[in-house]
Formats: C-alpha cells, structure tokens, sequence
C-alpha cells in the first residue's frame, strides 16, 4: 500500500494577522505552519508504512515556498514530495485545487491499493472540500472525519466523528480518509530525517506536467476556472471583554441566574423571587 498525503502550508495564526487594504492576508508578516490536520494526516501515513510497506508521497499545490514544508515532512520519513506550482494556479478555488491534485497524484502512480490521506480542513481556507472532491474526482470511496484509523490486509475501518458521537466506517482501499488533528501525535524531525531529506526526491510540477488530466489549462485553473470567488474579508470586531463575578460558587450561581433572568434567557423564578 502506497499512501499519498495531501498537506497545505498555512498562516501561522497565532502570529501576526492582518487584512491588506484589499481585503486579502498580509503574508509578509506572518509566519507559516503545515497545515495542523495535514501533520496528523503524514503521521497516519508514515504508522501506515512502518506496519504494511509501501511509500509516502506528500502533494501539495502552492507557491515555490512551499517546498521548505515538503523538506520538513521529507525530514519526519516521507519517502518523495510533489510540488505543484505556477503563477495561473494562484488564486484557484476548492473546486480547482482538488482537479490539480486529483491530476498529480494519478500522475505520480496513483494505484488501486493506494489511499489518500488529507487534512480534513485546512485553517486558513477552512472549507473541508478539498479532500471529498479529489475522492470525486479520482473516483473512489471517501471517509471524513477520521480520528482515529484501524488497517489491516483487507482493508481500513476508520472512527468518524459525527455530530452526536462516533462511527466505524469500514472501507476498502483504494479510498480517500479526511484527518482530524486529534487522530495522533505528530512524531518531530530528528537529526538524521533532516541531513537525509535533502537526498529524497521533491519533484516541481507545473500546469504542463499534468497531462493525466488535459482538461487542465490556464483557462480552466485560478480565478478564471473556479466557480467560486471571494466577495469580502473582513477581521471580525474584538468581542466586549466578559463580566467576572466574584464571591463564593452558590453566591456566584445566584447572580448568574438573576442576570439570566433579568435578560429573559431563564424564566422568572416562582413567587417573583430573582
Ligand atoms: C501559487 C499559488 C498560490 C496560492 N495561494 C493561496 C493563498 O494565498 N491562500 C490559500 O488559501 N490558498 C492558496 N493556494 C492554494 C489553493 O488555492 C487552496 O489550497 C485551496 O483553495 C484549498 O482551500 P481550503 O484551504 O479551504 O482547503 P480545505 O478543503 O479546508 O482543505 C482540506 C484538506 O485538503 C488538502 N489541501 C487543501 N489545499 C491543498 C493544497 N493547496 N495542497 C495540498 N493539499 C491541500 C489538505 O490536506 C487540507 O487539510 C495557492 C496555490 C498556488 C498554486
């Protein structure tokens, strides 16, 4: 089994965010981070190899920096990177991004034991579509969700969160699983990972490299070919800051329920005491 990682580098929000005057990410001032889902995603990949073989190729489709976080996930045990870049695939859509990685992952040798691993959402575009539409389009079975994954010679059964609780979903290969940061620890690089990562191939891949799809064109790719688009963006107002009330636990309680009463979130106590 070969597994395939798709991983994003994203804004590093807990350092400087800011809007520029049109509305898009000052990228300049922020630092960047792998993706939190997509770390947990290479870590199932590599627990998967380390128990049945097979490789770890990491995707992923950004600018030319991005290639600093295919060496560090080189560096933790993948085996070979793709990178996918160029100036027309900037500003593309989900809808878009699944299509180019959808055509690089076939192209890199995609076969019918194999399994994709993705984040289940990324924290700067947030979506959580990217993984279901590269299963659409590489036309097989997905699973989201996953915290926690299970494999064995026949197949995969995966915990999914859902609303209310979990469920076991069991899916045999080839399938796509989107990953949530609480499936695992992610293992850090050591030493040796980061001398050897400069040894392992990291191929650039460029719209014309992605003939197992020749749909793909600069028509069809960035803004030009995503039906989606960003009207506005904006950095949401600072909430009021909390009221604190102090005193014992019950006294605290009291007040709390009166002031939940006063603004008709609690009904009126019995007899018109508050
Ligand atoms: C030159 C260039 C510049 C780009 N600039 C930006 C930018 O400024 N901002 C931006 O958000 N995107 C940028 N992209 C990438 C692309 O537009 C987005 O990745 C895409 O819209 C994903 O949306 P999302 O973050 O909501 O994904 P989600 O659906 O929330 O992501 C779910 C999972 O899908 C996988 N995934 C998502 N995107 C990628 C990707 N690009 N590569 C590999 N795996 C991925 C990850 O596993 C991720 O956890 C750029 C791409 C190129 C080529």
């Amino acid at each position: 089994m070969n597994v395939f990682v798709c991983a994003k580098q994203v804004p590093d929000t807990s350092s400087n965010v800011r809007l520029l005057p049109d509305g898009t990410l000052d990228r300049s001032r922020m630092r960047t981070v792998t993706n939190p889902d997509d770390l947990a995603a290479t870590e199932a990949a590599l627990r998967l190899k380390e128990r049945f073989g097979g490789t770890v190729t990491v995707v992923t489709m950004g600018p030319p920096q991005s290639e600093e976080m295919l060496r560090e996930l080189l560096a933790t045990g993948a085996d070979r990177a793709i990178l996918v870049t160029g100036r027309s695939l900037a500003g593309s859509d989900t809808y878009v991004t699944a299509r180019v990685l959808a055509a690089a992952i076939r192209k890199a040798g995609f076969g019918p034991a194999d399994v994709v691993l993705c984040g289940q959402q990324s924290i700067d575009g947030d979506t959580a579509q990217v993984g279901p539409e590269l299963a659409v389009r590489l036309g097989i079975p997905q699973i989201t969700n996953a915290a926690a994954i299970e494999a064995d010679a026949e197949g995969l059964t995966v915990k999914s969160l859902t609303d209310d609780g979990y469920r076991l979903v069991r899916a045999e290969v080839p399938c796509v699983i989107c990953c949530r940061k609480e499936l695992n620890k992610p293992r850090y690089m050591n030493v040796s990972g980061i001398f050897s990562c400069y040894g392992k191939p990291l191929e650039v891949l460029g719209l014309a490299d992605l003939d197992a799809d020749p749909e793909l064109t600069e028509q069809t790719v960035g803004p030009a070919g995503s039906p989606t688009a960003c009207l506005v963006t904006f950095a949401e107002k600072p909430k009021k800051r909390g009221t604190v009330f102090e005193g014992s636990e019950r006294k605290a309680a009291e007040t709390i329920a009166a002031a939940l009463r006063d603004e008709r979130i609690l009904p009126a106590a019995k007899g018109g005491a508050r």
